[in-house]
């Protein structure tokens, strides 16, 4: 498969570091609020890319985070009135709703900064030692100067970038994008222990160490929006890179931007839409497709009109579905046609869905040619006498696979659709024993791992009940 890579600008092969196993880091939200459709724009296209790496038969090693803590988590906790662990929590389930509503698979592992505090410790104390970092007043600055590939992301040289960003004049900087690895306590904030004092991570680095601690030092592709390219991730680099001495991503691939109605979209022009409130007026399938109907990193632009042209083209996709499948299971009573032309057509067109995939991801490419082959399918089943039923095993075959990576068709293999009743009672058995053995940490795993997978647990007088999560 072929990527673009934003750090050489070039459009590479894509080989995984170790043989079969692609690790794969995107930056996830910052759990203050609904997501909006700009941020549903790298969930879906980022898990279109993992399904396609599976697809070939990869296994994806797949981290998003959660930013749980960071200036906006303090201040709308504050206007809320609730707690910012409190607030952390509401929006990681309204995540979990929004995403799994829109057919993203869930990651291997969806770490939170807060629940990451000794890790992100452990990489600034490494970047204090090797003096790419320094503390003043219980805050600690990365020292963008003592790290001479500073700007090779984004391809501009300090000054530039200087030039170029918005700076808060700070005399106790050394440089004006020094940026904060950690900051002091305010009063009244949430606060860990740390050797400077009580404070909280900066958001860079949380997933600098994140990304180290699930992927290890050097990762094979890192995505997210394009307007994390500076000074996000080249921050991500500088102290990744500065503390281990070794690349730290191979690949970095960034999505354009959604625009609305051609416009930026904004709270304040009054064009902001959550993927919650989009879901009101349109199917997960329609907005898949929309959001895939654009190269990835090309910018889209969201309007009703587009919505309800993938509207209609998810139903021209389910009817050929639907046509397919009566097809199959109606037997003719004239002897089944041979079905050559359309066995032939299926055969071209699987090979050309793969070379737009692997295309540096062509979804739009892709999505014409599933089209084509609707097209196909359609001509062959009003036929008669009706194609053979190998021929239509094979179309089927076709828009399963298809399914499977883009997800617009609504007949995918079904995801995980939680632990068995067996499952679950093993795991209580198992947690009823670890209580009793007083291993709380066992114990409190394992009711984590099942709310995970969709299923609550009760602790009453008379035992452990459970229920599945709707
Ligand atoms: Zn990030």
């Amino acid at each position: 498969m072929k990527l673009y890579n934003d750090l050489t600008r070039r459009k590479e092969d894509f080989i995984p570091l170790v043989p079969g196993e692609v690790r794969f880091y995107v930056c996830g939200p910052t759990v203050y609020d609904f997501f909006h459709i700009g941020n549903a724009r790298p969930f879906i296209v980022f898990d279109v890319m993992r399904r396609y790496l599976e697809l070939t038969g990869l296994k994806v090693i797949f981290v998003q985070n959660f930013t749980d803590i960071d200036d906006k988590m303090i201040n709308r906790a504050r206007e809320l009135g609730i707690t910012v662990p409190e607030l952390a929590k509401r929006f990681i389930e309204a995540y979990y709703e929004d995403a799994d509503a829109l057919g993203i698979r869930r990651a291997t592992v969806n770490p939170k900064a807060t629940e990451h505090i000794p890790e992100i410790i452990a990489l600034v104390e490494r970047l204090i030692e090797k003096g790419h970092a320094y503390a003043v007043d219980g805050d600690v600055y990365f020292e963008v100067s003592t790290f001479a590939e500073y700007g090779k992301l984004s391809k501009q040289t300090l000054e530039e970038l200087q030039s170029g960003a918005r700076i808060d004049v700070d005399e106790r900087k050394r440089h004006p994008l020094d940026f904060a690895l950690w900051k002091a306590q305010k009063p009244g904030e949430p606060s860990w222990e740390s050797p400077w004092g009580p404070g909280r991570p900066g958001w860079h680095i949380e997933c600098s160490a994140m990304a180290i601690k699930y992927l290890g030092e050097t990762a094979d592709i890192h995505a997210g929006g394009s307007d994390l390219v500076f000074p996000h991730h080249e921050n991500e680099i500088a102290q990744a890179e500065a503390a281990t001495g070794k690349p730290f991503i191979r690949t970095w691939v960034h999505n354009g931007y959604l625009l609305m109605d051609n416009e930026k979209m904004s709270k304040s022009l009054g064009n902001f839409l959550t993927a919650r409130e989009m879901r009101k007026s349109f199917s997960p399938l329609a907005i898949r497709l929309f959001m895939l109907s654009a190269h990835y990193r090309s910018p889209i632009n969201f309007s009703d009109d587009s919505l309800k042209q993938a509207t209609a083209a998810v139903e021209r996709l389910r009817n050929c579905w639907v046509a397919l499948q009566e097809a199959k299971a109606t037997p003719s009573a004239s002897p089944a046609g041979r079905g050559d032309v359309l066995s032939k057509e299926i055969d071209r067109l699987t090979g050309r869905f793969r070379d737009e995939m692997e295309d540096d991801l062509n979804t739009a490419g892709a999505l014409g040619v599933l089209f084509e082959a609707v097209k196909a399918i359609n001509s062959a089943l009003r036929e008669t006498p009706p194609p053979d039923a190998q021929s239509l095993k094979e179309a089927e075959a076709f828009m399963l696979d298809a399914d499977d990576v883009l997800g617009v068709v609504g007949i995918g293999k079904e995801k995980d659709s939680g632990p068995s009743d067996e499952e679950v009672e093993g795991k209580i058995l198992q947690r009823t024993a670890a209580k009793k053995a007083k291993d709380f940490k066992q114990a409190d795993a394992i009711r984590a791992e099942l709310l995970e997978r969709g299923v609550v647990l009760e602790d009453t007088s008379q035992g452990t009940r459970w229920k599945r999560q709707i």
